[in-house]
């Protein structure tokens, strides 16, 4: 039984719908980590499922006692599903992982190695190979990653996702953040804790199907540049500017035409410059828009998920992170 002093090693996966993967996901977790010849607990963060994944949970706990479930009230999504899981992880290590399988556990083994060898507090598992992923999202991942990295002063290996191993200190760190909706590929390099990186080879997703649909990914990579960067408000000053200067050619052409007699016939451009403009000023609108709904829900100080059970405290129904 897990006893009450907090184990060397946490894995938090965070789990939606996942009923398809749990049981190849149980099976080969639990063999790399009983030869691990650690202390440890996995904290599966079950994000608000609504098929089979708390009953499977519930049964694999049964004869895993190393298995704790933590039960978020709603699907809140992958990072806040993520920082329920670091916010009660206990271990002295910390490990975050997918349940699809496309992380393979074997790689954690290499991290605590790399982390202790190296005496580093964050180890970054990095894709060496993105073959397994359809081409779609490889394209998509490549723009977000070359964005990001061009917006964000360039923290962080490329092609970490959320594949990581983080000593008790960072874990802390992150969870003292007062930020809302973090993005910790891009939060977790911030905090400049020594680092390594492990190379994995990224497998197909195990079984079932990706529950990142395109709307999640927008919303992830709209989090990740509004988190991390102020550039897209400063593209209304250039587009101010730039439309400015477009206006005083416009005026000295129309000047020129009036005083040679050709006065233009002006309503195809005078629509497409009145359009051309309102358009651009409603994406610097939106644009802002995006910034002040994050400053407006960050006041609101509204938790990004509830935790409705935790096996580790079945009393204790809190609805957020301690
Ligand atoms: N996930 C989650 N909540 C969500 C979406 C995804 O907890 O709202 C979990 C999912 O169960 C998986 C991980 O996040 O363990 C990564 O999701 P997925 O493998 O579907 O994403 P992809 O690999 O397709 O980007
Ligand atoms: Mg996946």
């Amino acid at each position: 039984m897990p006893g009450l002093s907090p184990p060397t090693l946490s894995v938090v996966v965070p789990m939606f719908d996942e009923e398809e993967v749990l049981p190849l996901f149980v099976e080969r977790a639990r063999s790399v980590l009983d030869e691990l010849g650690e202390d440890y607990e996995v904290v599966a963060v079950d994000d608000g499922s609504s098929d089979q994944t708390p009953v499977l949970l519930q049964t694999a706990r049964r004869t895993w006692p190393q298995l704790r479930i933590l039960r978020l009230r709603a699907n809140s999504g992958h990072q806040a599903a993520i920082s329920a899981g670091l916010a009660r992880a206990r271990g002295d290590w910390v490990v975050t992982i997918d349940a699809d399988l496309q992380d393979p556990p074997e790689t954690i083994v290499e991290m605590l190695e790399a982390a202790r060898r190296e005496q580093v507090d964050v180890v970054y598992a990095v894709r060496t190979d993105r073959s397994s992923d359809s081409a779609f999202k490889r394209s998509t991942a490549n723009a977000f990653y070359g964005t990001m990295r061009r917006l964000s002063s360039g923290t962080g290996p490329d092609d970490a996702a959320d594949f990581r191993l983080m000593s008790r200190a960072t874990v802390d760190a992150v969870n003292a953040l007062p930020e809302q909706h973090r993005v910790l590929r891009l939060v977790v390099p911030s905090l400049g804790f020594p680092s390594t990186t492990v190379g994995y080879v990224r497998d197909e997703r195990a079984a079932g199907s990706s529950k990142y649909p395109l709307a999640k990914m927008l919303r992830l990579s709209l989090d990740a540049i509004t988190g991390f960067s102020a550039v897209p408000l400063r593209l209304a000053t250039w587009f101010g500017l730039g439309g400015f200067l477009v206006a005083l050619g416009l005026l000295v052409y129309a000047l020129i035409a009036k005083a040679t007699g050709h006065t233009v016939a002006g309503w195809t451009s005078t629509v497409v410059i009145v359009a051309a403009f309102a358009a651009v000023q409603l994406l610097c609108l939106g644009i802002m828009g995006e910034y002040v709904a994050r400053i407006y829900s960050s006041l609101q100080r509204r938790p990004t998920y509830y935790v409705a059970h935790d096996s580790l405290s079945p009393s204790d129904r809190s609805s957020t992170a301690p």
